[in-house]
């Protein structure tokens, strides 16, 4: 298993970090987004859009399971699968073009399609440690077993 961790001290510097994954991020990529609520997944979600050339501001995608952005250098495609009550609404949505597209994806709460997730993508996960300081995060990048 291929880990790389991460630790910040701001949320600028999540943001950073997240911008250059964006800038980074190929064609088809897909990274699950897993933290607890206040850890910095949006914050994280935001630096990714910019660095992807998206200008348009990122939220969650509250009321869709996914918010489709088109304007930065490839489609970025931003799942909260959250409220998915069963695995069809997914199928309904046609989340084969998402996850096998010609875009980023990024899923939050994708422990809960865990059956749909493609077997080559990257989980990150978000770590507070309010120990360490109020404004820590640890941020784990798994290459996920495929
Ligand atoms: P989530 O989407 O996971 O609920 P948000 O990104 O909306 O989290 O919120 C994270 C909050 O924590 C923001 O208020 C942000 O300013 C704050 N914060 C403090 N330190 C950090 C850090 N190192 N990384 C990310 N966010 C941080
Ligand atoms: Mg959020």
């Amino acid at each position: 298993m291929k880990e790389t961790v991460f630790e910040t001290y701001s949320a600028e510097e999540t943001a950073a970090l997240g911008e250059k994954i964006g800038a980074c991020a190929a064609p088809g990529d897909v990274y699950t987004l897993t933290g607890e609520l206040g850890a910095g997944k949006t914050t994280f979600t935001q630096g990714i859009a910019r660095g992807l050339g998206i200008r348009e501001s990122v939220s969650s995608p509250t009321f869709t399971i996914v918010q489709v952005y088109e304007e930065g250098r490839m489609p970025f495609y931003h799942f909260d699968v959250y409220r998915i009550g069963d695995i069809e609404e997914m199928e309904e949505i046609g989340y084969e073009d998402y996850f096998y597209g010609n875009g980023l994806c990024m899923i939050e709460w994708a422990n809960r399609i865990e059956e749909l997730l493609p077997g080559k993508r990257k989980d990150i996960t978000i770590e507070k440690n309010p120990a360490i300081g109020f404004d820590y995060r640890k941020i784990f990048v798994r290459e996920a077993e495929s």
